[in-house]
């Protein structure tokens, strides 16, 4: 067996957080800075938590507010947010990732659009947190499309081996982490757990598209094959 690199998104993939983290952008403008935005009109899927913040600031360019500010503030509010939102583990997921915690071939890392500490509050949240060493996060990049090949160095890096790019798949909900895989030129398991139907992942090029993880044995075996 090739040893497989799993690159985990967070949200809409492995968690729902029933909109925990808009809600603690909401709370932070306005509450922190005195700042009224519904943020209607912002897209949030599968973009990184710097570029949503920098979209957020150019649109109060009176309040002289700054992206790292904003995002530090937001973390501060986000795990009661967590709290008070009833989100939840997707099926599968916590099976999928148990499975390959015991088998010393498969590795699993994060790729995720939210920067890291915001990662491991939402992992925390919901006990998925140490499944995971390391990753490539938002505060690497803005670019979703960069973090890829961050990742996979940092695979590498740490985990002393060498990981073909066949055998190295993102996971994730949108066509942005579809679009981030083709960046890196490794395969994509698109999950139509969130907007996104099979059907439109499917077109946008997902390698492997599946409703759920729930069959995560046979999941696994398409993705050794
Ligand atoms: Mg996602």
């Amino acid at each position: 067996m090739h040893p497989l690199l799993l690159l985990w998104d967070i949200d809409g993939t492995m968690l729902f957080t029933k909109g925990a983290g808009e809600e603690a952008l909401r709370q932070t403008l306005k509450n922190r800075f005195g700042v009224l935005d519904d943020l209607g009109g912002i897209e949030m899927a599968g973009r990184t938590d710097t570029s949503i913040a920098k979209d957020i600031c150019d649109r109060h360019p009176t309040h002289n507010l700054q992206p790292n500010d904003l995002l530090d503030a937001y973390l501060e509010v986000l795990p009661e947010c967590l709290g008070q939102k009833k989100g939840g583990v997707f099926p599968g997921v916590r099976e999928l990732l148990q499975w390959s915690h015991e088998h010393s071939e498969v590795h699993n890392a994060l790729l995720t659009g939210n920067i890291k500490r915001g990662a491991f509050i939402k992992l925390g949240h919901y006990g998925l947190a140490n499944f995971f060493e390391f990753g490539a996060f938002g505060d690497d990049s803005p670019d979703r499309n960069c973090l890829g090949p961050v990742a996979l160095k940092r695979a590498r890096d740490i985990l002393k081996r060498d990981f073909h790019i066949d055998y190295t798949w993102v996971i994730g909900d949108t066509p942005k982490d579809i679009a981030c895989a083709r960046a890196l030129g490794c395969k994509v398991l698109a999950v139509a757990t969130s907007r996104y139907p099979v059907a439109e992942l499917e077109k946008h090029g997902a390698d492997f598209c599946v409703a759920n993880l729930s069959d995560y044995k046979a999941i696994i075996q398409r993705l050794e094959s």
